[in-house]
């Protein structure tokens, strides 16, 4: 499938498509070839203080427009994306490398966030208060916090976009998007749906270059009330502490470092297949990837067996190949940590069971890797790993399971199998996660609240609560009556 006709080599600043004003650009390469697939723009400050001035500027006009106009662009925008689907899922893997069918996962995913929002936008209701005292009427109402900046990764360039600019635009505010510089074009060409299915001018404003400059911008101008990011942990710090000079809201979706835990009561096959899916979609680089497994004593050899098994039979390949299910890591940073993880661990003592190093694929293929004898002093029992290495630790009972699950700054994600419903419980309960996965792991859908907990971050993205952070709450009285 071709998704050359979705390539945007310019900014949309004011409905505008514009170069860098210095004319500066950055190459975005295929990482499973290392071809040039296009040249965005490497903008700056400047650049940024006139999409948010456009954003500020539109602002008023958008949230004007009645809630049925909104909810039917919305509509629209829903169905570009599923109209493009296989070009959208083709240029997120050429920009990405992630197989081809996990692309359309990401971008069916990103459509219905869109329709969920749209959907939800027709119940932002305020509340009418029973007043204390007499001769009075006391009001909630919820109105659009205004201009917001949503900055995005790379591992999920279309679908971390959609869960911010969903809530955004359903809310009836003007945005300023951010994508990685390494995955620009999935971002891009939001800008041009937004822009075909008729979202006015200086709505959705799209912006690729200096990350410092721009975020610089983005933090200190008080013409941005609201700032959702999705990232590492080291950025969304640096942003929390940066947007406190003009008291910025901010949404966090940041890090995680999710264990795994398999008892001895577990459905074997299905914990395995569960560990796959959960250790090595898009070759371990997400924020809900498993980092670390701990599995039960009693359970332990054969799982271990049976998942290198599996995992050695994983078809490595760039992601546009049919039937790959592992495509290429995002660049060669990314290699060199899982090299330096691996040689870590097993200075410490633990032993590689299958993979272990580069693929002999060359580029940026990484075999997928399984760690025997994990202990809590290698590295990655406290770090993210982001690709795809499995250590595997040892335990014998639940509590001590819990407490290395939870023996981490990170909170976002975790999966259990078990057989035991009561167990399911415990772990709903001591499991420290915003995300918990019992006998399953594929648990994220528009439906429901995707968020850290400890320092995965702030605010909820989906559900009915994914919205409530583009609104504000204002209360009104009215005496006299
Ligand atoms: P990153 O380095 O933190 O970058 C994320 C975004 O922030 C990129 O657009 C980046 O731009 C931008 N950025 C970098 N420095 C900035 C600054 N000073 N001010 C403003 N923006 C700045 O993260 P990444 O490597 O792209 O993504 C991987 C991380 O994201 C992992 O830690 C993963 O766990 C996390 N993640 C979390 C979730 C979640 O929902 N919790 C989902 C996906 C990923 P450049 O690309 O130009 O540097």
């Amino acid at each position: 499938m071709s998704y050359t006709h979705l390539i945007r080599e310019a900014n949309l600043i004011d409905g505008a498509w514009v170069a860098a004003d210095l004319g500066r650009t950055i190459d975005v390469t295929n990482p499973a070839t290392g071809e040039v697939i296009a040249r965005v723009p490497n903008a700056g400050a400047a650049e940024t203080r006139r999409a948010i001035a456009a954003a500020y500027a539109a602002f008023p006009a958008y949230a004007g427009l009645s809630l049925n106009e909104r909810v039917l662009l919305m509509r629209r925008l829903h169905q570009a994306i599923m109209d493009n689907l296989d070009g959208l899922a083709a240029l997120l893997t050429a920009e990405q490398g992630k197989p081809l069918a996990e692309s359309k996962g990401e971008v069916t995913s990103s459509a219905g966030y869109v329709l969920w929002f749209a959907e939800e936008a027709r119940r932002t209701d305020g509340a009418v208060i029973p007043s204390p005292v007499s001769g009075r009427r006391l009001m909630t109402t919820r109105h659009p916090v205004g201009v917001v900046a949503a900055i995005t990764p790379w591992n999920f360039p279309s679908s971390m976009l959609a869960r911010k600019l969903g809530p955004a635009l359903a809310a009836g505010c003007t945005v300023i998007v951010k994508p990685a510089t390494a995955t620009p074009l999935s971002g891009l060409v939001w800008g041009h749906l937004t822009e075909q299915v008729g979202f006015p001018k200086g709505v959705v404003n799209v912006l690729t270059g200096s990350a410092r400059e721009i975020g610089g911008e983005i933090v200190s101008n008080h013409q941005v009330r609201k700032i959702t990011f999705t990232g590492s942990t080291e950025i969304g710090k640096q942003i929390l502490r940066d947007a406190a000079g003009t008291v910025k809201r901010v949404s966090m979706e940041l890090g995680g470092n999710a264990p795994f835990i398999v008892f001895d009561d577990a459905d074997l096959e299905r914990a395995v297949d569960g560990a796959i899916v959960a250790k090595f979609r898009n070759a371990g680089q997400t924020c809900i990837c498993t980092n670390r497994l701990y599995v039960q004593s009693g359970i332990y050899d054969r799982f271990i067996a049976r998942f290198a098994e599996k995992v050695t039979a994983l078809k490595v390949a760039p992601g546009d190949t049919t039937g790959a299910e592992q495509g290429p890591m995002i660049d060669t940073a990314a290699l060199e940590k899982m090299e330096d993880f691996i040689a870590d661990a097993l200075a410490k003592g633990a032993q590689v069971i299958t993979g272990g190093g580069r693929h002999q694929r060359g580029g940026l293929f990484f075999q997928p890797t399984v760690l025997g004898g994990a202990t809590p002093e290698m590295r990655f029992s406290t770090e993210e790993i982001f690709g795809p290495v499995a250590p595997v630790y040892r335990f014998d009972d639940e509590d001590e399971a819990i407490r290395a699950a939870n023996d981490t700054e990170y909170g976002l994600a975790a999966y259990a199998y078990t057989q035991s419903l009561a167990r399911a419980f415990r772990l709903q309960d001591k499991l420290e996660y915003g995300l918990i996965g019992i006998n399953e792991v594929m648990i994220v859908a528009p439906e429901v609240p995707f968020g850290g907990m400890k320092e995965s971050g702030l605010g909820k993205e989906g559900s009915w609560q994914g919205i409530d952070d583009y609104l504000e709450t204002k209360y009104t009285c009215i005496g006299g009556l």
